[in-house]
Order: C-alpha cells, then structure tokens, then sequence
C-alpha cells in the first residue's frame, strides 16, 4: 500500500483493467485462475530459486505433478525466521528479468527483511490498490488526503501534493499537536473526499481536533491500513468524522491482500494471491474457520514466497454467506495481530508503527522491542543471532532517532524472551507511561 506512485502507468493500467473483470468471476474461474498460477510459481520456483531448488530436492518433490490448491500440502510451510536468515536464497537467479526494486520491511515483529518486488507485482499491487480503494468510494482523480509513513526529498517537509493523481501525503511520523492543527488547516482548505492512513493518526487528529474546538472537513470515506482496525476504533472513527471506514489489510512480502467492498465487508483478493488458514500444527485449519493466515503470492517471479506464514490471525466466513456487493472473493469476518501501542516523544509526538522501520539496516537482530518506561526514556529488548555487533546496535539506534528525535534516551538489552503486554502478545511497541488516546 505504502509503495511509490510508479512510472509506468501502462503496467498498473492493464492490470487493473484484469482486476475489473476477475472481480466478477464465479467460484470455478476463480480456482481454476489459482491452480493455473500456482502451477506456474512453483515451477519457476523450482527451476530459478536456489532455496525451492534445494528443498524440494530434500523433500523428493517432483514440481511436474503438482496440480494446485490441492497439492498446496505436500510444500512445507515458510516462517519469517527462514526467510530472514535465508533472504538472499529466495532470490531468482534470473531476477533481472523481472526488474528488481528492493523494499525494506521489519513487519511488526522487529526483524529486518529486505525484499525485492519486481515490476509486474508492483504493478499488480498498484492496480490492486486502486480497485480496493474504489470499493470505498475512491475514483481516479477524486481528492485524496493520505497520512502514512513517508520519505520526502527534502526532509524538513512534512507534506508533499501530487497534482496528477489530486493527492496529497503526510508523513505520519511528524504528526504531532502543531503539525496535527497544521494537517486539519489543510484538510479544511483543500477539503479532501477520501481520508487514507493509519487508525491511530487519524484517530490523532480527532482528538486534537475536540481539545482545540476545531472541527474537520467531512470525507466521502476512509480507508485505514497499516494496523488492526478493532470494531472498537472504527465506531469512534466513524463516529467522529461522520462516514464509513473501510479496512484494507496488506503486506510487503505480497503475499495477501484482504480489504472491505462497498457494503464493509472484507474479501480475500484470489486474483492476487493464494491464501490459506493453518492451526498451531501448520494443518488446513479452513473447517475450523479459524487459523493463521498462509500466502503464496501470483507475480513476484524476483522472489517468490510459497506458502509464508503471515503471523495474523483470520476468522474466515464459514457459512459461506454471499455478499450484496456480488462478487464470489472469500469473505473474512476478523483480522487479529497487528494492535500496535504507541510511544510519545517529549516533544509531544506520537509514534505508532511507523517505528517498525528503525530496524531495517540492523544486522542480527531477529526479534525486538521497544518498551517505553519514562518520557524521555525507552529501553529496547533484542533477540540477536551470531551476527550481531555493534554496528547492528548502531543503526538501530539511528533508526530510532530518525523518528523519536535526539531528545529519548536508550538503553539496549540482549535478552532471551521478549515482554509480554497484558493481553500475553509481544508487540514492537509496549508504553508503560500514560494513554490517555487509546
Ligand atoms: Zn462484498
């Protein structure tokens, strides 16, 4: 979602046109589409990928008499600490064919990843993107206000307009009580219809919004990404700027895309990826309904991912309900995992998952988390492997910096376990000071 506006529109433009017909496909087209491109990947994965070569070398997999969705089984599945320790092996040999355009992600675990996405994904992506965000009300050219996290050329700014797409970007990390009065003079003026971001920013505005006696413009709607939308924050969302929030659910490693139609409710995106629900085992969970969300991306052919454990939560729709909006994607009633915290700076910003990035350039880290104590002070646990130095402790500090400022000090811990918070999870961000926004 978070991805540059491109320069090929001719790309994203044929993909979306293919979006806006898949979207009206019957239940055999759309599976017989899944089998056709899983087939695909897995054998161009066991031809080009030196870690799928290898493994299923060691588990005799023969990739010629793989069918599809029904022989998803017999590939075992991918955890985020075998990709991250094994990056470079999921690499396609022929990777320059597909054009490489690397994108760092820690996710919200804390660990470093760096991933390639190649043209035609990104492409993909974009277009899927924009037919998601239609869903909510969006057309091309429709004024548009984002708040996310952002890298502007000149760092001293903190928004940026894109004419063609009538778009306008804020950087989430420099929400703060001046900057926020700053943010909803701007909406006032340029009366934005669609509002996208994070829940927690544009939750933000709202209360500095009440405690200034400011009111906002009124959107057409808003679509959140980046975090967990609970029921909870979309009713106060809702609620406070007058029209509906649409939920959209991606992630980096493009292998899933789950966001909400016209009537609210979420869809799995089959068109872009094949998604599976698994127990705590690794076994088909789909009668149970409940399970951890599985993805094997269509496109990425720099850098396929077979079979990745997303780490979220999924309650899929079980009685197989049909939705108004018409279309036969699988329903997704509730998405859980990605409930972030937040910290605050003493120079009164507040900081959610944006801070997920300070990890990005840190070596050897495989798990952290920070743990705000005081206002001025975090101290940030790490789980680290035999490469960690340093240097590793270095960049991260320097993450932290970027966007906490020079004001907080750190303190670095090794440590064998993370802190849980009270709901027994071990999210990257833990406040033990004051919340009065949450
Ligand atoms: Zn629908």
């Amino acid at each position: 979602m978070n991805i540059s506006i491109i320069n090929s529109p001719f790309m994203v433009f044929r993909r979306y046109m293919f979006y806006l017909t898949s979207q009206k496909w019957d239940r055999e087209k759309i599976e017989s589409y899944q089998d056709e491109q899983l087939i695909k990947i897995v054998q161009h994965s066991a031809k080009n990928v030196p870690y799928y070569r290898s493994l299923f070398k060691e588990i005799g997999f023969d990739p010629d008499t793989f069918r599809g969705r029904v022989d998803m089984h017999r590939i075992p599945l991918l955890d985020k600490e075998t990709l991250r320790t094994r990056q470079d092996e999921f690499i396609a040999e022929n990777a320059q064919e597909y054009g490489i355009n690397w994108d760092s992600t820690s996710g919200s675990t804390g660990t470093p990843l760096n991933l390639i996405m190649d043209n035609s994904t990104k492409a993909y992506k974009l277009a899927g993107v924009i037919r998601s965000y239609q869903w909510a009300g969006y057309s091309l050219g429709k004024k548009t206000f984002s708040i996310q996290s952002y890298t502007f050329k000149n760092s001293d700014s903190i928004s940026k307009h894109y004419r063609f797409f009538n778009l306008w970007r804020f950087d989430a990390k420099k929400l703060k009580k001046d900057s926020a009065l700053e943010v909803i003079q701007m909406i006032n003026d340029i009366k934005p219809k669609i509002f996208i971001g994070y829940p927690f920013s544009i939750f933000m505005l709202t209360q500095f919004a009440k405690e200034e006696g400011l009111s906002i413009n009124p959107f057409d709607s808003i679509v959140t990404a980046g975090e967990t939308l609970s029921e909870r924050r979309r009713e106060l969302l809702e609620a406070a700027y007058g029209c509906k929030v649409f939920d959209f659910f991606s992630l980096h490693e493009n292998v899933s895309i789950i966001t909400e139609c016209e009537h609210q409710t979420r869809h799995i995106f089959e068109d872009f990826a094949y998604n599976e629900i698994v127990d705590e085992y690794g076994k088909d969970a789909s009668e149970q309904g409940i399970g951890e969300l599985v993805g094997t991306g269509f496109y990425n052919y720099a850098m396929p991912l077979i079979r990745y454990k997303i780490g979220d939560t999924v309650v899929l729709d079980n009685e197989n309900h049909t939705c108004k909006c018409g279309r036969k994607f699988k329903i997704v009633k509730e998405i859980t995992g990605r409930q972030n915290d937040y910290l605050e700076t003493p120079d009164g910003r507040f900081i959610g998952n944006v801070l997920e990035h300070s990890v990005d350039k840190a070596n050897g880290v495989m798990l952290s988390q920070c743990v705000q104590d005081a206002v001025d002070h975090i101290y940030v646990n790490i789980i680290a492997d035999e490469t960690f130095n340093d240097d590793s402790i270095k960049a991260f500090e320097k993450g932290l910096r970027q966007r906490l400022g020079d004001e907080i000090k750190f303190d670095f811990k090794v440590v064998s376990q993370l802190e849980r918070n009270k709901s027994g999870k071990t999210p990257f961000i833990i406040s033990k000071i004051g919340h009065e926004y949450l």
